[in-house]
């Protein structure tokens, strides 16, 4: 198996890369662990001081928990394998606060965190909108997750394309309506002639369009080479997320096989 990396957008928290020579249950492996497995914070109990903002306590909660927090992995256990048995120590729970009174929005950057590490991912995320003369006020407590439980707790987005396999014939009598009609130019046209830009042809999205014009291209999808794309919520890197999951993978593999011995 081979892995080439495509595309690493720091600053978009996105990542996408060519696995090849594989098969698609293991690309759904990943796929499904890094969505399902890879844990991160986010709020879980919320203690309401005050709240006489138009939002019910319950709706607030709900935002609250919906917040992005970045996620330091290396500090937090989850709750149910920390050795307080899930009842709550500063291992495994983060104490969250806010205090704001109207008139004004209240930004998720006005939480206070005990921790500095663990804070909201965008500050300018808008929780609530207080009148005059209202207040809000509440202690919340964050913990590890993962997404299989909430989606609140899923570290982005994560979703693999079979590698498009694209032949050209000989006979293509309308190169140019071939090359007009795919979105993406994954042709090129030169003296009449077409041949595939391999700048674009993984950007091919398999629409078929390109074989409605000519019966004299192939479209066909790789069994074993995936184009993966992730985006993260940015709680983690989109690195962090690949790296946890075939972490997870490989626990599990290795517990199996004690199992087994
Ligand atoms: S299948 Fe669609 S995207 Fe791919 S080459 Fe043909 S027209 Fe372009
Ligand atoms: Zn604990």
């Amino acid at each position: 198996m081979e892995v080439h990396l495509l595309d690493n957008n720091k600053k978009e928290g996105k990542v996408s890369f060519l696995i090849e020579g594989s098969n698609p249950a293991f690309a759904s492996l990943i796929r499904k662990t890094i969505l399902d497995e890879v844990p991160t914070m986010a709020i879980e109990d919320v203690e309401f001081r005050k709240n006489s903002s138009i939002l019910y306590d319950e709706i607030l909660a709900h935002r609250l928990g919906l917040i992005p927090l970045k996620t330091d992995l290396k500090s937090y256990d989850l709750p149910e394998n920390c050795k307080c048995e899930g009842a709550g120590c500063a291992k495994c729970t983060l104490k969250l606060t806010l205090k704001a009174k109207g008139p004004g929005i209240v930004y998720a950057s006005e939480i206070e965190s005990q921790d500095p590490k663990v804070v909201p991912v965008f500050p300018k995320l808008p929780i609530v909108k207080l009148m005059k003369g209202q207040s809000l006020e509440f202690e919340a407590t964050a913990v590890l997750g993962k997404g299989k439980t909430h989606a609140k707790w899923s570290p982005g987005h994560c979703f693999f394309k079979y590698k498009p396999k694209i032949e050209v014939g000989k006979k293509v009598e309308n190169p140019e309506d071939v090359a007009k009609v795919c979105p993406i130019n994954v042709f090129d046209v030169k003296n009449n002639s077409i041949s595939i830009n391999k700048d674009n042809l993984l950007k091919c999205h398999l629409c078929g369009a390109c074989t409605e014009v000519s019966s004299d291209i192939k479209l066909n999808e790789s069994e074993d080479d995936f184009v993966f794309f992730i985006e993260s919520w940015g709680q983690l890197s989109p690195k962090d997320m690949v790296c946890t999951a075939l972490d997870i993978i490989k626990i599990k593999i290795d517990n199996l096989s004690k199992e087994l011995k």
